[in-house]
């Protein structure tokens, strides 16, 4: 993956410095847990991206809506992540947001799954989005641009749809409001209908 040299002020209680660090390409990131029980089945690694436009009312990380919020997603951030999923404790990766299919959010972390799917074929792949699966994220959807089938083509498990705060209910697994879909997204896409994995 190519990468460009920028320079990245850090500073602590004595002294700053300035690094070199290759970025990626432009993409933020808010936290990365690398043994996360909450988002996805199994013990998992999670990357929370930054960047979001859909405001759900009642957002609980509206912070994670500015595109440059966090720290610059770098080829370390992409090899941490790498080396952290190699845990034979972790079943695989969970992109969360922000918003991971924010046009120049899907065109970094394509680049991620490609390398999840050639080196580490047994981990699952989740994602959240915001956006609805069938209505942005197809053809001619809000949301669609030129990597995002290929994007899809690397997720196991897709929870889609905005939060919706009337529709909250604390009792859902792997999602905060009733609208919410916990999609099969292999199933759903070899099948050209909606398969969920959790009712
Ligand atoms: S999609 Fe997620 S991060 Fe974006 S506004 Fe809605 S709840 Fe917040």
């Amino acid at each position: 993956m190519g990468g460009m040299f920028v320079f990245w002020i850090t500073q602590n209680r004595d002294c700053a410095m300035i690094l070199p660090v290759r970025m990626v390409t432009a993409m933020y990131y808010g936290a990365i847990k690398k043994y996360d029980i909450a988002d996805g089945e199994g013990v998992r690694v999670t990357l929370f991206v930054s960047g979001c436009t859909n405001r759900c009312k009642g957002c609980f990380q509206p912070q994670t809506w500015d595109f440059k919020y966090g720290m610059p997603y770098t080829e370390e951030t992409e090899q941490e992540l790498i080396d952290a999923l190699r845990d034979s404790n972790i079943s695989g990766l969970t992109l969360l947001g922000g918003e991971p299919f924010e046009p120049e959010n899907q065109r970094v972390l394509v680049g991620l799954l490609r390398r999840v799917r050639q080196e580490l074929p047994e981990k699952t792949v989740w994602s959240y989005t915001g956006f609805v699966y069938d209505r942005d994220l197809v053809p001619g959807g809000k949301r669609y641009c030129e990597v995002t089938d290929e994007m899809l083509s690397y997720i196991d498990v897709l929870v889609d749809g905005p939060f919706i705060e009337e529709q909250k209910d604390i009792r859902l697994i792997f999602r905060g409001s009733a609208n919410q879909r916990v999609l099969n997204l292999k199933e759903t896409r070899r099948t050209g209908t909606i398969v969920r994995y959790i009712e």
